[in-house]
Formats: structure tokens, C-alpha cells, sequence
């Protein structure tokens, strides 16, 4: 697969891209950062040594220089997190004086804001309004934390804004979980929404903000980390299957009871601790190509494999399956090689 076969055949780039489990690994990783803002970082790591195996093996093996590729990202990330890290500590240093607590109120703007915090169980959203250096009312737009805090402590705390005008330190929650998440949410919601009625506060670089947008987003919270856990193994599932819908002559090896039947008769049982024929059935069905071939010479076309397969797989068939598409791919790399050349 070369980028030159996009311009000349988009479709039969987009088919041999998708027919690549590290691709479709990159769009689900993709799409889960997208949804999961919070998981962007674990995702990363995760795409950074998954790269890093696979390329340093690479090049251990052939000599390839992509490792070159993932190193310079790695400094570029790197460098980019010391430029937010000394921009975000000098802003938060800024934002010191700046601050909306307490007798801070005055430096704040008559009129409505809304701000974020986040809560034990996902954001809070409120909109308070501030009229003569005084917070006259406070509305929750978003509260998830409902079912896991006492609701009052919130609207005691709530009431004693409301009393005194000004933000101040609520008082220590009682002790049930995720009280301290919520409470903190709150107040860091209702402070981001002050801060924006003061003229000149200090804000991050736009750089620094993208950069904590794309790379770092927020700390993954318990709901990120289960949903992660469910999708993964959902891929994994899925992915179990469609290697072998995508790869022309491989797809019989999805159908496989996994009985061993076949491995009863085989006169060899087991080869380099490899079941035969099932090991390179489901090998197949992983993509493992190479190793199918590898293990091949060691069948000697005996066929009661395929008297006993319930589903008509036998060790020659999928060997054969497994050639073709390994043969596929080199031509195909080889016919992208040279139209690039001529
Ligand atoms: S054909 Fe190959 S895999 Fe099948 S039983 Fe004979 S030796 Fe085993
Ligand atoms: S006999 Fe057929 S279905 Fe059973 S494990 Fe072997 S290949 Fe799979």
C-alpha cells in the first residue's frame, strides 16, 4: 500500500487500507478519542509502544527506518509539553491575582456567565449572574452527580454563596463517595463562569490549549477507563472475524468450531507449539500469513484433516488460503512499487 495508489485508485487504496489491522486499529483508536476525550492520553501511550514494537522489529528484521518516524514524533510531543507546561504554569501564576474569590467578586462584570467544572460523574454546567460585585443567582445547566451525592450539601453550599454575594471555600462534605469530586466540580464551574465577567484574565496559548485538547485532554475518569475496557473488547471480537471477511479465500477459517477434530487425525498433532491443522486456522484468521507459511512445510497433504472438519476446512486449504493472500499483497505492493518507479 502506497500513498501514490490514493491519487491513481482511492477505492483500492481505501480496501487494502481497511484490509490492515494496524489501520483499523488507528480508526478505532481514532474514533474512541473523539468520543472520549479523557482517554486521549492512554491512547496515545497505547499507539506510541504498539508502534514502537512493531517498527523496531522491523527494522531489527529488514532494516527499516521507520522508528526514525516515531522518534521525532515522540521529541516533537515532548518539546510541545514543555512549551504548554512552562505557558500553563506562568498563566496559572497569572491567574493568582486574578482570582474571583472571596473580595475578588469586584473585579468581576455585571451580567450572566455559564462555566464547567467536572463533577464524580461527568460535567457540571451552571450560569450565575453577578450584579454590583455580587453573585445574585446561581442555575445548574448539567449536574450527572445526582444519585451519588447528598443533594442538600450542594444547595447548602449553593444558599451560602447566594447569602454572602462571593465565592468562598465550601465547607468539608461529609464523608460518602465521589462528595469531594462533586463539590470541587461545582466551585470550578462556578469560578470559570466568574472569571469570565473579569477584563484581562489571564488565558493559555492557543497552542497550549490545543495541545491539552489533542494530547492530554482531561485525567480519564472510572466511566472512561469501563467504557475503554468494553470497547476494546469489542473490537476485539469484531476484529476476530472481519481479518478474514476482508481477505479473499481466508474467509472459511471464521467458521471454525474450534473442535479439533481435525488436530485428532493429523499425523503430526503438534509443530514449534502449534496445533495442526487448527493452530494455522485460527493463525488465518488472525492475518498471520507469514507464520501459516512458515509452518506449511511441516503438512504433508495427508487430507484426513479434512474428512474429519464438520465445516470442510483442511490444513492444504488453508495453507493454499494463506499463499494467496501473502502473494496478493506482495504483488500488489510490487505493482504499486513500479508504476511509482516508471
Ligand atoms: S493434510 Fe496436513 S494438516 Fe491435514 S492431517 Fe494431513 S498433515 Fe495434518
Ligand atoms: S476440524 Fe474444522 S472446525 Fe474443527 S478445529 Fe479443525 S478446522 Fe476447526
Amino acid at each position: 500500500m502506497t500513498w501514490s495508489r490514493l491519487l491513481r485508485d482511492p477505492l483500492g487504496f481505501l480496501w487494502a487500507a481497511l484490509s490492515t489491522r494496524g489501520v483499523r486499529l488507528l480508526i478505532y483508536a481514532f474514533i474512541v478519542a473523539f468520543l472520549f476525550p479523557s482517554s486521549r492520553y492512554l491512547l496515545i501511550v497505547a499507539i506510541i509502544l504498539t508502534l514502537g514494537v512493531m517498527w523496531y522489529k522491523d527494522y531489527r528484521k529488514t532494516g527499516s527506518r521507520k522508528i526514525i518516524f516515531l522518534i521525532c514524533a515522540i521529541l516533537l510531543i515532548k518539546i510541545g509539553y514543555f512549551i504548554s507546561y512552562f505557558d500553563v504554569r506562568n498563566v496559572d501564576e497569572a491567574r493568582i491575582a486574578k482570582r474571583p474569590w472571596g473580595a475578588g467578586i469586584s473585579q468581576v462584570k455585571d451580567g450572566k456567565y455559564t462555566g464547567e467544572g467536572e463533577g464524580y460523574r461527568g460535567p457540571i454546567k451552571v450560569e450565575i449572574e453577578v450584579r454590583n460585585h455580587r453573585i445574585i443567582s446561581i442555575r445548574t445547566l448539567e449536574y450527572s452527580d445526582l444519585i451519588s451525592v447528598l443533594d442538600n450539601q450542594v444547595s447548602a453550599f449553593k444558599r451560602d454563596i447566594l447569602t454572602k454575594g462571593m465565592l468562598e471555600r465550601p465547607n468539608q462534605p461529609e464523608m460518602f463517595r465521589g462528595a469531594t469530586e462533586t463539590l470541587t466540580g461545582y466551585v470550578n464551574a462556578i469560578e470559570s463562569a466568574l472569571t469570565k465577567g473579569i477584563a484581562d484574565f489571564p488565558e493559555y496559548s492557543l497552542f497550549s490549549k490545543a495541545y491539552l485538547n489533542i494530547f492530554i485532554g482531561q485525567a480519564p475518569d472510572r466511566v472512561t477507563l469501563n467504557s475503554l475496557a468494553i470497547l476494546f473488547a469489542t473490537f476485539m471480537v469484531f476484529e476476530y472475524a472481519l481479518q478474514s471477511m476482508l481477505v479473499p479465500g481466508t474467509g472459511r477459517s471464521i467458521n471454525c468450531y474450534n473442535c479439533a477434530s481435525c488436530v485428532g487425525v493429523c499425523p503430526l498433532k503438534e509443530v514449534e507449539g502449534v496445533q495442526m491443522p487448527m493452530g494455522l486456522v485460527l493463525l488465518t484468521r488472525l492475518g498471520e500469513y507469514d507464520r501459516v507459511m512458515e509452518l506449511s512445510k511441516y503438512c504433508v497433504g495427508c487430507g484426513r484433516c479434512a474428512c474429519k472438519c464438520p465445516i470442510g476446512n483442511s490444513g492444504p486449504l488453508i495453507i493454499s488460503a494463506a499463499f494467496q493472500a501473502a502473494r496478493q499483497k506482495k504483488l500488489q505492493k510490487s505493482a504499486d512499487t513500479g508504476k511509482e518507479t516508471a
